[in-house]
């Protein structure tokens, strides 16, 4: 479905980004990978790609707390692919701590890698965009995008600034074939959530899996993690041509979560 597409998927080196650039490239499209890592494992993963998908893959460890990073890793995926037609925003971080005791630099880091990234890729890659006729620009932003929760002010404040972001970019492209939106997944296995786990295994005195379904049993009713790759579906389903109609949307993935 997208061969001859090129994507750059911010954040890309685990979790559901990785999920979302397997499974765009599974549907032929040349992909940038982007993240932090070991440069070792992300040679890997990139041979990984080419052998797996027969696509052309590329990286980029551009630190996107910084917008001069983010200006090169948006003149490398161009240079590279002609035009990038599908921007996911997916980079993430997260950290805990009631608003009096949360680090004023922590929460510059959130709002830069969370929200402000993904002001500055969209603003350099739209242009590209609107010139080829065509494009996707999908953010990651989570049920606490709709939703609030105790202890998590930066994250939260940037998950529903960036659907307002999605809103905004949605009406301003609205009478081109680009759309622009949102997905909200509830709780995903993946390494940003680890560390919540873990402290309430510990809170509770009890093993890291049931520390796993404390968390679910607060929030998500389906009592089920997300699958990454069922967030990459949707993102898949976003680029097609029966979502054309689709922009402005914050689509939910969260077992219930919002529901409630
Ligand atoms: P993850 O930690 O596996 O992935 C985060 C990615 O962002 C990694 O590739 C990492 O290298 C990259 N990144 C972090 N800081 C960066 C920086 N300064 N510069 C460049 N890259 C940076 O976590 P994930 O759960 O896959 O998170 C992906 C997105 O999904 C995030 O936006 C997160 O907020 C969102 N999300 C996650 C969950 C969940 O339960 N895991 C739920 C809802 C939304």
């Amino acid at each position: 479905m997208l061969a001859g597409k090129s994507a750059l998927v911010t954040g890309s080196t685990s979790g559901i980004g990785l999920a979302i650039a397997r499974a765009l490239a599974a549907e032929g499209a040349n992909v940038m990978l982007h993240g932090l890592g070991e440069p070792d494992a992300i040679g890997q993963l990139c041979e990984e790609f080419e052998a797996d998908y027969d696509v052309e893959v590329a990286f980029s460890g551009a630190d996107v707390r910084f917008p001069a990073a983010i200006e090169t890793l948006a003149r490398d995926a161009s240079d590279r692919f002609g035009h990038v037609d599908i921007l996911v925003n997916n980079a993430g971080i997260q950290h805990t701590a009631p608003i009096e005791e949360f680090p004023a630099a922590r929460w510059d880091d959130i709002i830069a890698v969370n929200l402000s990234a993904a002001f500055h890729t969209t603003r350099l890659l739209l242009p590209g965009m609107r010139e080829a006729g065509w494009g996707r620009v999908i953010n990651t932003s989570s049920a606490h995008g709709l939703v609030a929760s105790v202890e998590k002010v930066a994250y939260i404040a940037a998950k529903h600034g960036i659907i307002g972001m999605t809103k905004v970019v949605a009406l301003e492209t609205a009478e081109s074939a680009i759309t622009c939106n949102a997905i909200c997944p509830g709780w995903v296995r993946t390494e940003l959530i680890e560390r919540q786990i873990e402290a309430r295994a510990e809170d509770l005195g009890v093993s890291i899996e049931e520390g796993a379904r404390a968390l679910l049993a607060e929030k998500q009713p389906s009592m089920e993690f997300v699958e990454p790759d069922q967030v990459a579906q949707i993102a898949v389903f976003l680029c097609s041509e029966a979502a054309s109609q689709i922009t402005g949307a914050a689509i939910s993935v969260d077992g219930g979560w919002t529901a409630q």
